[in-house]
């Protein structure tokens, strides 16, 4: 029999905790080109059985060898990935163990009891309007998704039109409204959904970045039939936070919903030092979140929140074939809130973590990720020749190296090839930009300095592979930032 190799399951548990315990010991970025690693996971593939426990060793060899680049260890600083929380990790071995679908509660009332649970205790630790519907789709990308269809239901619902039945030609049209800066997953749901992303009406922001209230207003004035307005709470380059009160506001006065994309920075609204960035975020219509990112949840588990469930549920499923439950009051069937049918119970880590760091816990989690952020800023102003790129708010921190793009690009692939540590680039209002982005659980001040010397170095030997010393002197912003 080749099926029952329960083994694997020994084996896969001895490699992930080595890996895990070995995690700051490993280098920070991939050690192997595809050809390598093509040449362990590829070949023909293989016509006979062979044993599970042999496919695992094969798996941990690939990572041994093939150095898969530690995206979730503690100084990796490139993107908004996170980490992972050990009891996250548990938790999700068990979902995985446990195969119970997570679409309704006759599948797994324990399941969806938990997920109801984890849905009100987000509301409550984000501050969120404690009636609204909650579901838990695989990133902030569907979140958006799913909250922009609630949205265009009730729109349209309000003018006669059943978007669901009759879909959107010959509806009237919505206007979608973003800032200058919104991510591009935004772009990804109006396509999705039809409106088109080349249609969206672009507010302008400030020169951090933030969506600017004047503006919004003008744009609305202008603006004929129902409108979303998209916000946005942490900017994925400079963490940059729109003044949401204002925003919700300004386009409640003209009847436009606003949704907020909070991917990470929702979750300053967890930290009472930090819930003032946020203050108003309650009167939204829609919040899109990840728990992937700064939550530290394994990949992938995206939160989205809808103040109005009925549109929310309309939006999703309406309509239940025979097969399926009617819908009874009190239990939880997860496939009226998110897209998918049959899921896996993502929302389990959540609960798991949230039942185990409790508020305090998550707080600190997240202040302690904002405080690693400024010890970098601090430092880098250190650095000669380096320019700090925005005001630190949250998590996430630009740092440019003298005049030269090509001098900051250079030092960005430097410490990419440097095992030490990983920062990702951008350009950022047209000039290049290293980011620098914790939202990792284990990362230390320890680390942020390391990082730091190892930044100071890459620095050093891009100019003195132009001949140039790097000398200390006054650095040219810090009289600007201190
Ligand atoms: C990461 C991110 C997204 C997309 O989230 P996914 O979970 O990758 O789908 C959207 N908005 C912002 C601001 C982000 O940082």
């Amino acid at each position: 029999m080749i099926y029952d190799d329960w083994t694997s399951l020994d084996l896969a548990y001895a490699h992930a905790t080595d890996y895990l315990h070995g995690l700051r010991k490993r280098p920070v970025g991939a050690t192997a080109g595809t050809e390598e690693l093509v040449k362990l996971l590829g070949g023909p593939m293989p016509a006979e059985p062979i044993s599970g426990t042999a496919t695992i060793e094969l798996l941990e060899q690939v990572v041994a060898e093939g150095g898969i680049p530690t995206a979730s260890g503690p100084r990796y600083f490139g993107y908004v990935t996170g980490g992972t929380l050990p009891v996250a990790i548990a938790a999700d071995w068990l979902v995985s163990a446990w195969d119970q679908t997570a679409s309704l509660y006759n599948l797994s009332p324990a399941i969806a009891v938990a997920e109801h649970v984890a849905a009100q205790w987000i509301l409550e630790l984000l501050g969120l309007p404690e009636h609204a519907s909650v579901g838990f789709p695989t990133g902030c990308t569907m979140a958006h998704l799913t909250a922009l269809a609630a949205a265009r239901h009730k729109l349209l619902a309000e003018l006669d039109w059943d978007v669901e039945r009759d879909g959107l030609p010959g509806a009237p049209r919505i206007t979608i409204i973003g800032g200058a800066l919104r991510h591009i997953t935004i772009d990804f749901a109006t396509r999705y959904l039809g409106f088109g992303s080349g249609n969206t009406k672009v507010v302008a922001v400030d020169d951090e970045g933030r969506m600017r209230p004047d503006a919004l207003r003008q744009v609305l004035a202008e603006c004929e039939g129902p409108a979303i307005v998209c916000a946005q709470i942490g900017d994925v380059n400079s963490g940059a936070i729109d003044p949401v009160g204002e925003i919700c506001d300004i386009a409640h006065e003209y009847g436009a919903w606003v949704h907020i994309d909070g991917a990470f920075g929702l979750w300053a609204a967890a930290s009472p030092a930090l819930r003032h960035l946020v203050s108003g975020v309650e009167r939204a219509d829609s919040w899109a979140c990840d728990a992937h990112k700064w939550l530290n949840v394994p990949y992938d588990c995206g939160i989205v929140v809808v103040a109005h469930p009925e549109a929310h549920r309309a939006a999703m499923l309406n309509e239940r074939p025979g097969y399926l439950p009617a819908r009874t009051p009190g239990e939880r069937d997860a496939i009226e809130w998110v897209p998918d049918f049959s899921r896996r119970a993502r929302s389990l880590p959540i609960w798991a973590v949230l039942r185990t760091l409790g508020a305090k816990g998550v707080a600190e989690l997240v202040e302690r990720c904002c405080a690693n952020t400024r010890r970098f800023a601090e430092g880098l102003l250190r650095i000669p020749d380096a320019e700090l790129l925005n005001e630190v708010v949250l998590n996430q921190v630009m740092v440019r190296f003298g005049d030269d793009d090509e001098l900051t690009r250079a030092v960005i692939d430097r410490l990419q090839h440097s095992g030490c540590c990983w920062f990702g680039g951008t350009v950022w209002y047209g000039r290049a930009a290293m980011r620098v982005s914790t939202v990792n659980w284990q990362t230390t001040e320890e680390d942020v300095d390391v990082a730091l010397a190892a930044i100071r170095a890459a620095v050093a030997d891009v100019y003195a592979s132009d001949g140039v010393e790097l000398v200390d002197h006054p650095n040219r912003n810090e009289a600007l930032h201190s």
